[in-house]
């Protein structure tokens, strides 16, 4: 999970509070999910610690490794190969994050 620091001091992340919204833990700056801009694949979590933060979607994940699953199966150069290996270890590593955030599986997959 990555840490999602807060924009109006840059000092410290966001915890959860009472009312269900996020707090900054310095300068106690309030922020509403529906405030949190993330990249495309990227989804929002929360850790143990209460802390917020974000991973990639693991749906995602799936699907880039089922992409890179196929790239190296028919892979014929070395080069293509070991990128694809890279590719495959990105995603799985991006999902075992996700995992480990508490996110569920994709349903679908
Ligand atoms: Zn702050």
């Amino acid at each position: 999970m990555i840490t999602i620091i807060c924009g109006e001091c840059t000092r410290a992340p966001f915890g959860i509070a009472p009312d269900g919204l996020f707090q900054c833990d310095h300068c106690r700056h309030s922020l509403d999910l529906r405030d949190i801009d993330l990249d495309g694949s990227d989804v929002w979590c929360v850790d143990s610690a209460g802390t917020l933060g974000y991973v990639v979607d693991p749906a995602a994940s799936l699907t880039a490794m089922s992409e890179a699953l196929e790239e190296w199966l028919y892979a014929t150069e070395p080069a293509v190969l070991h990128y694809a290996s890279l590719s495959l270890r990105d995603a799985l590593t991006d999902l075992r994050a996700a995992m480990c955030a508490g996110l569920p599986f994709p349903s679908h997959a």
